[in-house]
């Protein structure tokens, strides 16, 4: 079992509502490190190894430092993704350019700053040679199609826009190879949020077998095989978060079974997970502003879906703690919403909790990924602050919140008074 505890005590909330107006999402700098540290030392079994954080979960400075000092590399997927990573001091195979349907000026800053490009399309070698010429280092990714299931948030493979076809894969390393590119590496992402350790292990055997395939068909020795993201995180509380040693060991063991027996040892080993190195170790923290009883019975927050919108999006479950009720009986069944005039801006629909009044604080666990970064601005809504729980206990603002002057920015209201 995951036991949603929280990080910091009721009176630590208090003080940072007296300083930061709510809502807003705070991090957990040490459960952070010492996530990515335990995730390093199991994958650390396979030689090489080296893990990309997926700067789309979670974009922020400092976020990105913490991940730079505990050795992680960064994967990118956009132009301003490339930019924040090359700001914060990464460079050339530091970065991991993992994009789809890519614009040409995409290519041309991976290029610049080194990053290891990975192609999305067997077109995608002809475009890149007209924007930015091929690089020495070249990735290919793969979906398998109908050969595996995938699962809900990603969809079936076969049903999925990413990737290259079997077929693909083999020519799009024979043309490049022709083409005197003279490194190679794979990459495969058909899973997201999975807490089938087997599906990741099975996902490695499948990539172990088709590097097989691409070396007896073309003579290319892959240099690294990319597992992609995908690891899922425990967000109810009767489920069991992933071993990473299992996985590691397991991985381990198909790549002796597969890489080592076909004589294609070293090929290193990359993984771009993002939520489950951030994710659990995030909250959103907003206020209660209404209790509204008609057909149901509704928690009106001062956060929406605008500022975490896994729930509306996905109708993924997300824990919610009532501070300073933790202990109390759930024996009220409530839905919590957002204020956006949209009825899927809900955090919770018939949900069990304790009972609620106007000026509780709602706890809104597993936002530390694929949470704030969601955020968007629709009904005028403004995007909140991020906080960063420090080690030492203190807070640190790592990102302030939005005012409506920010949300004007690229407006001109002076011409259009004048328009006619
Ligand atoms: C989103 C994404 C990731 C990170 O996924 P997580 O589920 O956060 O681990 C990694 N690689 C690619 C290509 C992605 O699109």
């Amino acid at each position: 079992m995951a036991e949603k505890i929280l990080p910091f005590r009721k009176e630590k909330v208090l003080e940072a509502i007296k300083k930061y107006p709510t809502p807003f999402h705070i991090y957990d700098e040490r459960a952070i490190r010492q996530n990515a540290r335990h995730f390093l030392k199991a994958f650390g079994i396979l030689e090489g190894f080296k893990q990309f954080f997926a700067v789309k979960a979670t974009p922020n400075p400092y976020i990105l430092k913490i991940m730079q000092q505990e050795g992680f590399g960064l994967d990118c997927s956009s132009f301003s993704e490339l930019v924040m990573a090359e700001r914060m001091g990464f460079e050339g195979e530091e970065i991991m350019f993992s994009s789809n349907d890519t614009p040409a000026e995409d290519f041309v800053k991976a290029k610049e700053l080194g990053a290891i490009i990975n192609l999305d399309d067997i077109s995608h070698i002809e475009f890149l040679e007209k924007a930015a010429e091929l690089p020495n280092l070249i990735c290919f990714r793969y979906n398998p199609g109908p050969a595996r299931k995938g699962n809900p948030i990603i969809g079936k493979p076969e049903e999925a826009k990413y990737g290259l076809t079997r077929e693909q894969m083999i020519e799009a390393y024979k043309i490049t190879k022709a083409k005197g590119v003279k490194r190679f590496g794979m990459h495969t992402m058909i899973v997201s949020n999975e807490l089938n350790e087997d599906y990741f292990i099975e996902t490695a055997k499948m990539m172990f077998e088709l590097a097989v395939e691409v070396y007896k068909k073309t003579g290319i020795k892959m240099e690294f095989i990319n597992l992609g993201g995908g690891i899922g995180i425990a967000q109810k509380p009767e489920e069991e978060p992933v071993s990473y040693d299992r996985i590691a060991r397991g991985v381990k063991k198909a790549y002796e079974e597969i890489i080592v027996k076909n004589k294609l040892h070293p090929t290193r080993i990359f993984t771009e997970c993002g939520r489950v190195i951030t994710g659990p170790y995030g909250y959103l923290i907003t206020k209660v502003r209404h209790l509204k009883h008609i057909y149901r019975d509704y928690v009106g927050t001062d956060a929406s879906m605008a500022n975490f919108m896994r729930p509306a999006l996905y109708g993924a479950y997300h824990h919610i703690t009532v501070l300073g009720k933790e202990n109390a009986p759930k024996n009220h069944v409530y839905d919590v919403t957002g204020s956006l005039c949209e009825n899927n801006d809900k955090f919770a629909i018939n949900r069990n909790l304790p009972e609620i009044i106007p000026g509780d604080i709602l706890i809104i666990h597993d936002t530390g990924a694929h949470g704030f970064a969601m955020g968007f601005n629709y009904n005028g809504k403004l995007r909140s602050a991020e906080l960063l729980l420090r080690s030492d206990g203190s807070i640190t603002r790592i990102r302030r919140a939005e005012n409506v002057e920010d949300y004007f920015a690229t407006l001109d209201f002076a011409s259009a008074k004048k328009f006619k």
